[in-house]
């Protein structure tokens, strides 16, 4: 399949030394994190059943009567989305056409995708969270906390779709039961590490008012636009020497006012990262 403005895009690229990605959820669906199909079906067979739930945000969502079935399905959904090994070359790709630039990159995804496909994790702001911390669901401090030892715990001990109650997660310092640091509501704990990306982006843009930047926006939707979208939108109309691209499977828009330094490039991003790496 023919690609529009790939060879446009592939031109921006080479013609930079600056790099900020702007990264939402299309990116991850790209690289095989499907969340309603058969990952969904395979792991989630029994809550699917019980619940009727058609795919893994729902469920999300639901309000379950213990916390030992709460952390039963959550584990599994943090499981497989931020400590298997998911990703089908996506990010890997996208991390070698970037690797020997000043890059930066500001992202919605929660399952630190770019880390582990090797971008320096000073050069990344993750804005709502990652699947792999804890924190207090009061919150009574703002902290976070690793949880692997307890998400695999969690998730390998489990039966009839809850964990042992002695799993069940509290706060070290008040006791009270721990939550996913994920932004859903004013409760999201923005710890040190999160401020430290807040710090690294805006400096990163200041730097780069008057220097060449491209702004390569990757499967950001309209879910939340004013944190990448609207952001990249002003900075490529008022930065003189910043070029804007993006690339989104739906086809994407542009505000009349940016069309010109605009590269445009309907399609899979994994297709759309496999051309750019040929040549
Ligand atoms: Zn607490």
């Amino acid at each position: 399949m023919m690609i529009n403005n790939i060879e446009k895009l592939r031109e921006e690229i080479e013609s930079t030394d600056s790099i900020l990605i702007g990264a939402g959820a299309g990116l991850s669906a790209a690289a095989g994190f499907d969340y309603s199909g058969e990952r969904f079906r395979k792991y989630f067979g029994d809550f699917i059943e019980k619940y009727g739930f058609t795919d893994m945000y729902t469920g999300g969502f639901h309000e379950f009567d213990s916390p030992e079935e709460h952390w039963a399905y959550w584990s599994r959904y943090v499981w497989i989305n931020r400590y298997m090994d998911t990703d089908n070359g996506v990010y890997r790709k996208l991390y070698e056409l970037v690797r020997d630039k000043n890059y930066f990159v500001i992202t919605t995804n929660v399952d630190h995708c770019f880390q582990k496909a090797g971008f320096d994790k000073n050069r990344l702001f993750y804005t709502q969270g990652d699947y792999g911390l804890f924190q207090c669901s009061e919150p009574c401090h703002k902290k976070t906390y690793d949880n692997e030892d307890t998400i695999r715990k969690m998730f390998n001990e489990q039966r009839d779709m809850r964990i042992p109650s002695e799993l069940i997660p509290r706060c070290p310092v008040c006791s009270k039961p721990m939550c996913m640091n994920l932004r859903s509501d004013d409760k999201f704990v923005e710890d040190e590490g999160w401020h430290e990306g807040l710090r690294r982006y805006n400096e990163y843009v200041s730097a780069h008012t008057l220097k060449k930047m491209l702004l390569l926006e990757l499967g950001v939707g309209m879910n939340t636009p004013g944190i990448i979208k609207y952001p990249f939108w002003r900075m490529a109309d008022e930065f003189p020497n910043t070029r804007y691209a993006c690339v989104n499977i739906d086809f994407p828009y542009v505000p009349g006012e940016i069309r010109e330094q605009t590269t445009l490039v309907s399609g899979d991003i994994r297709q759309v990262l496999d051309e750019l790496i040929r040549n």
